[in-house]
């Protein structure tokens, strides 16, 4: 962090600020230009409130020269993380695809998908059993019973089971239920909840919020690592445009953005970001050409009568033809498939 003094700030009020960092543990370094100091930081930055400063009458200027996460942060820990469910690992050279219904509806829908989803190379399986709806008339999930069917579905397949937590009042039932905790886009920034997910045992998917950056994303990833939990996989899922055509728009500049930002492993849910059934092969095509380490696609065995987000549910039929050109291609980007 490097901080530019007022010209003409008196030496007393210099040596203020810089005890005050020496005593957080920082060295200060202090260059004397022409008319102005300029003070740099050096240690760990991360919890120094740079609006603190900002508001010093003394100050010109604060300048961030660090990232402000740490444990995310690939400069840190070069290598890239590599997230174990079950036999499968997602990061650093495997390829894996979570695919399911967008909500677990019934017991044999969710064990006849699971067992499509798996004959076509899916290492997951996915299903919604508390459902983040726009409306509230809308069909929200069916909650605690939802679980039981994804195990009962794991039981049949062995499929670990990849679920969204929506309340800090599940972490318990999710911890012994649950293979991989999502976190949806709209809970991003749902801190309480963040701290909560990283005291858990499970691996983490964590999805980018509708409007939120890079940096944000990464910070949430840094709460739930922060509170002890590493294993975390992003999952960039489109965001908001001005385009109203799709249902959002996929960031693919996201999947190398982020791989230079930080370590972890980064998914893409093609479904989610078009919002129509034709989108998903070209976005996930697109995704897998940009590097990403797997994907979440939504399959329903009856798209039209599917409770939640038929538009965008690809069959079983079409699932498998997609696994088929999306596992070339990620052979092609040096990834391999990993179930
Ligand atoms: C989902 O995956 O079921 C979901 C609701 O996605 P998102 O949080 O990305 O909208
Ligand atoms: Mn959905």
């Amino acid at each position: 962090m490097v901080i530019v003094m007022k010209p003409g700030t008196q030496q007393r009020e210099i040596d203020k600020l810089v005890a005050q960092f020496q005593l957080q543990g920082l060295t200060v370094g202090i260059t004397n230009g022409v008319g102005c100091t300029i003070l740099g930081l050096v240690g760990d930055t991360t919890a120094v409130d740079m609006d603190k400063i900002t508001i010093n009458e003394h100050v010109e200027r604060v300048m961030r020269v660090q990232e402000p996460y740490k444990k995310a942060n690939r400069k840190f820990h070069p290598e890239d993380t590599v997230v174990t469910v079950g036999s499968a690992g997602i990061g650093g050279g495997n390829f894996s695809v979570i695919a399911g219904p967008c909500s677990v509806e019934s017991e044999e829908q969710i064990i006849d998908i699971a067992k499509s989803v798996q004959a076509s190379g899916a290492a997951m399986l996915r299903g919604g059993a508390f459902k983040p709806r726009t409306s509230p008339y809308s069909f929200q999930g069916i909650g605690l019973d939802g679980l039981d069917l994804l195990l009962e579905a794991k039981a049949e397949t062995g499929l670990p089971i990849v679920t969204e937590l929506m309340s800090t009042k599940y972490c318990d039932i999710f911890e012994q239920k649950v293979d991989v905790v999502q976190i949806g886009a709209r809970n991003m920034q749902n801190f309480d909840l963040l701290k909560e997910v990283g005291k858990m045992s499970k691996p983490v998917l964590l999805k980018r919020g509708l409007a939120n950056s890079y940096e944000e994303w990464i910070m949430s990833a840094e709460y739930i690592m922060a509170s002890g939990n590493e294993k975390v996989i992003l999952c960039e899922r489109g965001i908001r445009t001005f385009e109203t055509y799709t249902r959002n728009t996929l960031d693919v500049s996201a999947i190398p953005a982020v791989k230079r930002m930080s370590h972890l492993p980064i998914i893409v849910d093609p479904s989610h970001s078009g919002g129509y059934y034709w989108l998903v092969d070209p976005l996930a095509m697109a995704a897998v050409a940009a590097g990403c380490d797997g994907l979440i696609v939504e399959v329903h065995n009856d798209p039209a009568c599917a409770r939640c987000d038929g538009q965008q549910s690809l069959t079983p039929k079409h699932f498998s033809e997609l696994m088929n050109k999306v596992t070339k291609l990620a052979e092609m980007m040096n990834k391999v498939l990993s179930v």
